[in-house]
């Protein structure tokens, strides 16, 4: 299995590291590009965003070479009972239908409704060639027939809803690739103490080997991002993974795992949901971007771009060990670990914690309305002296309306 395990993430890291400056050039030429027209982004200059490929083309070729050797040495036998061959295709149309609708998207920005139907394709396909969450209609749902409808059901939810996760975070630099890679690792070690199949291995493996392999061109400051293609690849693979590394297991707990080491976008996915139901009370303001996701938020708070990621990196790898202890040692020590993570961040808060700044100015990214400490907001009964952050919670722009979700750091 180690043999597999270096194998695995070293040629994927080569093909990814070799292959990513190319992407910048082909993204130069065939112009996908991000013009920091808009509003969402926070880079100030033409950016390629075409790091997908590079990714994508890593994992790849480490996971076919290993499926043959593994096939011809008689480890794996990709047409047995387990079915991995028929399995590992619809896992590879998937990946293909989701390359091919993004690096359209990546080039002419299509409408988000068409990146939903490539990604419910991807899934479906993914669903009818035998992937799916077995098992969970031995514990939770009686009758066999709607069983199977259910847990596909259940399986393209997963899928989506994972791939969308990992495409929101995708907005500072490393963040979506690094969380995926941190999440990639966490899995591996879960799948290595559970006992997966060797070929959930080398597909966790291999992905984590091309992010590494990438992120030095994408971490802060970027050279290139990675992308449409390349974030809803991320999500879109490690949903599947993590199926075919749990699956056939007879632990309860073995489930939620994933769930857990993929908390942090999920949670953050959730409660942009939440939030934008209440405050736009209807289904069409979900789809809607704003400023409110957690990474956004720990910008606010005066971090820089790159402590920021650096945050996440740390609130997920803490979601990732205490999945790993979850499963290892059990609950108490889960907890016990949670605790201690609570007063480390609680210590490390007091002292790092910036003083607030009073003459920070806030744009509203909808109007370009400037928020001016100096002026306060009389009509709201904002006083002069008020800083952005001490403004209350329901306090809206005053030309347009937009809650203080809309609002970034305006910087000369
Ligand atoms: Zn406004």
């Amino acid at each position: 299995m180690w043999g597999n395990i270096a194998i695995a993430f070293l040629l994927a890291f080569i093909v990814a590291f070799m292959a990513t400056p190319y992407t910048i050039k082909i993204a130069e030429k065939v112009g996908a590009v991000d013009i920091p027209k808009d509003k969402r982004r926070m880079h100030k200059k033409v950016m390629p965003r075409f790091g997908g490929p590079a990714v994508i083309l890593g994992f790849l070729v480490s996971v076919i070479y290993l499926l043959i050797v593994m096939s011809i040495e008689g480890s794996i036998n990709l047409f047995g009972m387990d079915e991995y061959g028929k399995k590992l295709l619809g896992f590879f149309l998937g990946i293909v239908i989701i390359t091919i609708t993004c690096v359209i998207d990546d080039i002419k920005e299509i409408k988000p409704i068409f990146k939903l139907v490539g990604q419910l394709l991807a899934a479906i396909v993914v669903v009818s060639f035998g992937i799916t969450i077995d098992d969970i209609n031995v514990r939770f749902i009686e009758i066999p027939e709607l069983g199977e409808f259910v847990q596909s059901l259940i399986t393209i939810l997963w899928i989506i809803g994972v791939t969308n996760a990992i495409n929101l975070i995708d907005g500072l630099d490393g963040l979506s690739s690094g969380i995926t890679a941190i999440s990639a690792i966490s899995l591996l070690i879960i799948f290595i103490l559970n006992g997966s199949p060797a070929v959930a291995v080398v597909l966790i493996t291999a992905l984590t080997g091309a992010l590494v392999g990438f992120l030095p061109f994408n971490f802060a400051p970027a050279k290139t991002f990675i992308g449409d293609t390349g974030s809803n690849f991320l999500g879109f693979a490690i949903s599947i993974i993590a199926i075919l590394g749990v699956a056939k297991t007879y632990t309860a707990v073995v489930i939620v795992l994933p769930i857990i080491v993929l908390g942090l976008p999920i949670f953050d996915t959730l409660w942009a949901i939440i939030r934008r139901l209440i405050k736009g009370k209807s289904i069409k303001a979900v789809f809607k971007g704003d400023k409110g996701h957690l990474h956004h938020r720990i910008v606010r708070m005066g971090f820089s771009q790159k402590q920021a990621v650096l945050i996440l990196y740390g609130i997920s790898a803490s979601f990732g060990l205490f999945a790993i202890i979850l499963f290892d040692s059990g609950i108490w020590k889960a907890m016990s670990f949670l605790l201690m993570v609570i007063v480390a961040i609680a210590l490390g808060y007091k002292n790092f914690k910036r003083e607030k700044s009073t003459d920070e100015r806030f744009e509203c990214v909808e109007c370009k309305y400037i928020y001016n400490p100096k002026f306060g907001n009389e009509k709201a009964g904002i006083k002069p002296g008020t800083s952005f952050d001490d403004l209350p919670d329901n306090w809206v722009c005053p030309v347009c309306g937009e809650g203080k979700d809309m609002f970034e750091l305006h910087e000369d």
